[in-house]
């Protein structure tokens, strides 16, 4: 029998986020709660409640209620059940956005095993933001730390810098983590779910972090609460 395994995975923007869920996706078949790619998606639907999301979405800045996030997450999970477990990315974003998840994770009698937090420097995220290139046709991305000569995409499409990661936008976004989602690590760490992970090394080395907090044995999910 295989335990569920529910994890938040919470971090600033450009910490790798992305690149660890999809291999935590690809080893542990959670299910992914990506909360932007489920706004946008609900956003293309046409009713009410997309024309109150693209209204929000469209005036930059302006964080989604947390009514309306919390209404389209457990909308999601009620529809999406896994056995597996869930992997919760950019959700939940305020500590009453946390408060909310907790209950309807309790009612559902689902245990919230784990917060991963990949932590690194705003210095670190500025650099790596504003070494971001996006490709203008298939949208893949890149790093000019990574790729230095490389001016476009594996599908012939030109690399561009995307205004989100101008230094202005960055600095925006760095403040509102640290406003609004830092205070929700206070409380992981009372609820001893919270793991601090390193973000300022390599990816094999952050995945491999993160496997050392799962402890996932043959037939057994222990983890390790000691700090
Ligand atoms: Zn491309």
């Amino acid at each position: 029998m295989k335990f569920m395994l529910t994890i938040i995975l919470i971090g600033p923007q450009g910490c790798g986020k992305g690149t660890q869920a999809q291999i935590l996706l690809k080893n542990q078949g959670l299910m992914y709660i990506e909360a932007g790619a489920m706004i946008r998606q609900r956003a293309l639907l046409h009713d009410k409640k997309s024309d109150i999301l693209n209204h929000i979405v469209n005036q930059k800045g302006v964080l989604l209620p947390d009514g309306i996030i919390m209404d389209m997450v457990c909308d999601e999970l009620d529809e999406k059940v896994n056995m597996n477990g869930y992997l919760f990315d950019g959700f939940p974003r305020s500590v009453v956005q946390y408060h909310a998840l907790k209950a309807y994770l309790e009612e559902k009698k689902i245990r919230l095993d784990l917060g991963l937090y990949i932590h690194i420097s705003d210095v670190e995220a500025v650099k790596r933001l504003g070494g971001r290139r996006i490709c203008a046709v298939c949208k893949k991305g890149y790093s000019i730390f990574l790729e230095q000569n490389r001016n476009t995409c594996d599908c012939g499409g030109e690399l561009k810098k995307r205004i989100d990661d101008e230094p202005e936008a960055i600095k925006h976004r760095l403040e509102e983590f640290h406003k609004y989602t830092s205070p929700i690590l206070e409380l992981m760490k009372k609820d001893k779910i919270l793991k601090e992970i390193n973000g300022e090394q390599s990816i094999e080395n952050i995945s491999f972090d993160i496997k050392k907090c799962l402890h996932i044995s043959d037939n057994n999910l222990h983890l390790d609460a000691s700090s």
